[in-house]
């Protein structure tokens, strides 16, 4: 259940009211939007009728029930107001969210070695991207395969991050990694395999960094939100969606399906900002480019793109990794696509 307060309502009313609903046994959770403020009600409402709360105070605007399972990342939850997440880098503050321009994360798929990252850092910069993403814990369907070289990598990240500015963001796989990989990344990736990994994602909503969620494999939209409804409630507000393609019956020619209508149809379940992954999402690089373009006409908040020095010789996924030469085409693509939809940043080439 929401309560929506009236545009003025005046702080000690707020607090007021809030402590009156702890003492019914709710536990009220205080959204500032831009115009108005919210009260968000989650536990047992149900037998709670909405008009007896709208006497509780003449500064009561509505009651609303939120009917879905996902309350917190509902976007009623935020009476319809996209909510934005703000990650400090040492470039600067980057905000993602609907009102927002598109952000770029790209990156190798995992970290191999320091000449790699440095330079891979050094490249998808200069093409204006704001995030490095590289993988140090990589999970692999096969036990035999490259496993991601783990703390040391996170080394490198941390040497790349430094070097170039540009913000970290790479996959925590198990509950104890998430303090190490914390203290360098700026946003934790929860990668497909885990997405319904529960006590991951409450671990991890009880830290303070944003989370990058990706969409499980074989996850409906609602498992997804309820996914990420565990980190909200553990106290993270931070959490980025990110489709990355789900397995459908042909992976003749593209490894995973891009469910690019995932796109409007979270914006009108959720406030929670979206990322398209067009590299996992086809497997191919000839691909990427224009799921990449389709993305932002279809209105993602950004974009996550595997980048390789050398795709032919990438431990991972170099089949769906693009050169820097072509990342840096792509972005020139992706400007002409952004500026029409008014969603790409004038500087996003950093100073
Ligand atoms: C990745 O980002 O490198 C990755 C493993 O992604 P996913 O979890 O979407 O497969
Ligand atoms: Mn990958």
């Amino acid at each position: 259940m929401i309560v929506v307060m009236k545009v003025g309502s005046p702080e000690f009313e707020i607090e007021r009211l809030s402590m009156e609903l702890k003492s019914l046994g709710l536990t009220p959770e205080k959204i500032v939007g831009k115009h108005k403020v919210v009260l968000g009600l989650v536990g047992d409402t149900a037998d709670l009728d909405p008009l007896q709360f709208q006497e509780l105070s003449p500064w009561i605007e509505q009651v609303l029930r939120v009917e879905q399972p996902f309350k917190r990342a509902s976007r009623g939850y935020r009476h319809g107001e996209a909510s934005e997440v703000i990650v400090s880098t040492p470039n600067g503050e980057v905000l993602f969210g609907e009102h927002h321009p598109v952000v770029v994360v790209a990156g190798p798929c995992s970290v191999e070695n320091e000449g790699m990252i440095v330079e891979t850092a050094h490249r998808v910069k200069a093409s204006g991207a704001h995030f490095l993403r590289g993988g140090a814990y990589k999970p692999r369907t096969s036990p035999y395969a490259f496993q991601g070289h783990g703390e040391s990598a996170l080394a490198l990240l941390a040497r790349a991050r430094e070097v170039s500015g540009l913000g970290i963001i790479t996959e925590v796989m198990d509950s104890p990694d998430i303090e190490v990989v914390a203290e360098v990344a700026d946003v934790l990736q929860v990668g497909a395999r885990n997405m319904q990994n529960f006590s991951l994602l409450k671990k991890i909503g009880a830290q303070d960094k944003p989370v990058l969620l990706k969409r499980g494999m074989a996850a409906t939209i609602e498992d997804w939100l309820m996914a990420a409804e565990y980190i909200l409630a553990a106290g993270n507000p931070n959490v980025i969606l990110c489709e990355r393609g789900i397995r459908t019956f042909d992976r003749q020619y593209a490894r995973n399906t891009l469910d690019l209508s995932a796109i409007p149809v979270l914006r009108s379940l959720t406030h929670l900002p979206i990322m398209v992954d067009p590299s996992h999402g086809t497997g191919k690089a000839d691909y990427v480019p224009a799921m990449a373009m389709a993305a932002i006409a279809a209105g993602t908040d950004s974009l996550m793109i595997e980048v390789h020095p050398n795709p032919s010789k990438a431990l991972s996924d170099g089949p769906q990794s693009l050169t820097p030469e072509r990342f840096d085409r792509l972005m020139q693509d992706l400007r002409i696509i952004g500026n029409s939809v008014n969603r790409w940043s004038k500087t996003t080439v950093w100073a």
